[in-house]
This record gives structure tokens, C-alpha cells and sequence, in this order.
């Protein structure tokens, strides 16, 4: 019998809350293969799978781990996101994992991969050098890159895909994000049957999940939502901004969901989602990969790239329709802030109505934030329209 969407919720739900990596270590048990952890935002997943080692994104302790000693690492003006990672780290939680992968989004998570070489020196800590040139040059350097990668990825599990294993990894990820952009759809297109609070937990579900149970977990959930039979009201449709790496507490999203906004974009979880469209299945697998990266990752405060910043961030607002943006940055986190005054700008020339504010991943008060997004979401109501 088909399972509803609470079932699949539930068990998505279930899956993001356990730190400690049970998912993982029954996979590992069940397959004899290996695991590694991916910090945000982005990791070659397709190159570990087709190592036989199972991608596992790690995105802190969120509001569900108490920092003991991970706040000795770090000063007070650093984001959440490293010090609770260390107290997994520390408290065992991340004993099912092989090798970290640290990629070179901000100087926080550069000095994270030296912490963690010298705490765990026995688990293989790799830095993922991210190309800074968007041409010919950052597809030729990242493929030399993901080659190093994928070299001593095949040292930890033994096994080292030849080109057609790579593609057919390529091949199995591209349903995973043809699979996700449906879900994006659907969410623009009724957004009161695919809640953005839901369409996260099944997405960062995934996280856990090999690829191909994660895209069972997606086809079942996008065809038990369709059928939901609710209502549409009256919510001011918007975007949301800032939250690529340290990820806003399951709560938060609620709290905007509560508070009369319907979110049909948003850029949560963003490793998902980075690349856009299909990854070339013909060829060297590799360099298609870096190609990818290259010429067809989205606009992130990670990324600098020639074009004007918040270009594609407008654009996107009014192809789905959305009549505001919601600017929601973790707190003290250096890409989302220094990219900050860059969005508003072109926001502001666009003449969208936005709003701005902060969280942490244990942020547990949401009062003022509902206010806030409530009030906005009925500012738009009442005075955007024509
Ligand atoms: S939240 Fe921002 S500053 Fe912190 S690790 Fe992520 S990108 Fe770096």
C-alpha cells in the first residue's frame, strides 16, 4: 500500500534528527562499503559512490547537540556550523565515517579541515580546492583536482571506478536532481501541497541515504503530495537567500511556513542543487563533472564569478512568481554577509520587497522572527497589490 506523506515525513524527519549516523553504519553493514563525510556546500558525491563509498553530508549538530567542548576551537564571532561539528566529532557520533571532505567555501571551513587532521589523524581529511576561475582554466585545474580526489578516495575503499562506473554514478545523480527540480516545481506551481518544511526533510534526507534509496524516498513523496487535498490561502509567496551551508533549525522553516509565507525557492541544502540540469554522461566522467561545476552551478555567496551578484537571484524571484525575498543568512557567516549589500543592491533596483535577518542553527526563540516574516508577508498583501 502507498505510504502518505506523513509516513514519509516522519521517516525523512527521523533520518535528518540522528546525529548519529545510524542510517550510515547499517548501509556500511549492509554493503561492505565505505563512508565520508561532506561538508558544505558542495562534494563530488558521483565520484564517492562510484568508489563504492557512501556520501554523507554533514552539515553541523543543528539544534540537537549540546556544545560542550566545540566552543574551546573557535572564537565567539565565528558561525555555528564548525563548533558543532567538532562536538560530533568529539562525542563519537561521526565514528561511521572513513574521511572527511572540507570544501574551500570560507576560511572557517579551511581551518576546520586543519583542526580535524590534528584531532582524528587517523581518518583521512582531504581540503577540496574549488576552481576560482570560471573558464577553460578552472575545468582544467578541477579536474586535475577531482583526480587527486578520486585516487585517494580509492585508497579508502579499495575499489577504482573505470570511466563507465563514473558515468553510470553521473547518470544515477542526475535523476537524483531531475528528481529534486520536479519537487521545486510542483512546490512553485502548489505550494500548499508541497510545504517547503517537507520538501526539506526529504531532500536533506538524502543526506544519509544512498542515492538510489533517496530517489525512491523523492518519487514516492512528489506523488503522495500530489494527491494532497489542501486548500491554497492567502500566503505572500517568497523567496529565501543565505541559507547554502549552516542550515536554519527545522522550526525556523516553519515558523515562515506559519507566519503567511509560502517559500517556492529557496537555497537550503544547496549541494542538492548546485548544479544545474543534467552532468554530461559521454566522455571523461571527470571532467564532465568539473565542467559541470564550472559552467553550471547556480549563483551562491561562494561562488564569485564575473557576473553581476543577485542577477540570477531576481530573475529567479519573478520567473516563479514570488513577491518578495526573504534574506536569511546564519549568523557571523562571512560569504552570506559580504554577499549581502551585493543582492540587496540588485534586489533593490529591481524594486522587490525583501527583509533581512539572522539565525544560528540552535536558534530556539522564533517570536521576533514570525513578527518579522509575518509582517512582511502582510505588507506585501496589502500594499503590493495593483
Ligand atoms: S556558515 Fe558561512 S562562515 Fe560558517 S562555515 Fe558556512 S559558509 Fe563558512
Amino acid at each position: 500500500m502507498a505510504r502518505t506523506t506523513k509516513d514519509i515525513i516522519n521517516e525523512a524527519e527521523e533520518i535528518v534528527r540522528d546525529l548519529s549516523l545510524k542510517q550510515v553504519s547499517t548501509w556500511k553493514e549492509e554493503t561492505g562499503g565505505k563512508a565520508v563525510g561532506c561538508m558544505p556546500v558542495w562534494s563530488p558525491r558521483e565520484l564517492l559512490h562510484a568508489a563504492n563509498i557512501l556520501p554523507v553530508g554533514i552539515v553541523g549538530g543543528g539544534d540537537g547537540v549540546e556544545i560542550i567542548k566545540g566552543d574551546a576551537y573557535f572564537q565567539s564571532y565565528i558561525c555555528q556550523i564548525p563548533r558543532s561539528t567538532i562536538e560530533l566529532g568529539l562525542n563519537g557520533s561521526l565514528s561511521p565515517l572513513d574521511g572527511m571532505i572540507f570544501p574551500s567555501i570560507c576560511d572557517v571551513i579551511r581551518n576546520l579541515s586543519g583542526m580535524w587532521k590534528l584531532l582524528f589523524p587517523e581518518t583521512p581529511a582531504w581540503y577540496l580546492d574549488m576552481p576560482q576561475s570560471f573558464d577553460a582554466i578552472g575545468v582544467e585545474f578541477f579536474s586535475h583536482e577531482l583526480s587527486r580526489l578520486l585516487g585517494e578516495f580509492a585508497e579508502v575503499s579499495g575499489h577504482l571506478p573505470t570511466n563507465d562506473e563514473l558515468n553510470e554514478s553521473i547518470s544515477l545523480y542526475n535523476i537524483n536532481r531531475s528528481l529534486i527540480e520536479e519537487l521545486y516545481d510542483k512546490r512553485r506551481k502548489a505550494p500548499w501541497c508541497f510545504p517547503v518544511s517537507e520538501g526539506y526533510l526529504v531532500i536533506r534526507a538524502g543526506y544519509q541515504l544512498d542515492v538510489e534509496s533517496h530517489n525512491r524516498m523523492l518519487r514516492e513523496y512528489i506523488d503522495a503530495a500530489a494527491n494532497s487535498d489542501a486548500k491554497a490561502i492567502d500566503n505572500a509567496r517568497v523567496v529565501v537567500v543565505g541559507s547554502f551551508c549552516e542550515q536554519p533549525p527545522l522550526n525556523l522553516i516553519r515558523t515562515i511556513e506559519r507566519s503567511g509565507c509560502y517559500v517556492v525557492e529557496d537555497d537550503f541544502t544547496l549541494g542538492s542543487r548546485l548544479i544545474k540540469g543534467a552532468i554530461a554522461t559521454e566522455g571523461d566522467a571527470v571532467e564532465n563533472l568539473a565542467r559541470a561545476f564550472v559552467e553550471q552551478s547556480r549563483e551562491a555567496a561562494f561562488i564569485y564569478r564575473e557576473e553581476e551578484k543577485g542577477k540570477e537571484l531576481v530573475e529567479k524571484t519573478k520567473t516563479c512568481n514570488a513577491e518578495g525575498i526573504l534574506c536569511c543568512a546564519p549568523s557571523f557567516c562571512d560569504p552570506a554577509l559580504l554577499d549581502q549589500p551585493m543582492i540587496v543592491s540588485a534586489i533593490e533596483k529591481s524594486g522587490i520587497p525583501y527583509t533581512s535577518f539572522k539565525y544560528a542553527e540552535n536558534t530556539g526563540q522564533f517570536q521576533v522572527i514570525r513578527e518579522q516574516t509575518g509582517t512582511f508577508a502582510d505588507s506585501i498583501k496589502l500594499w503590493s497589490q495593483e
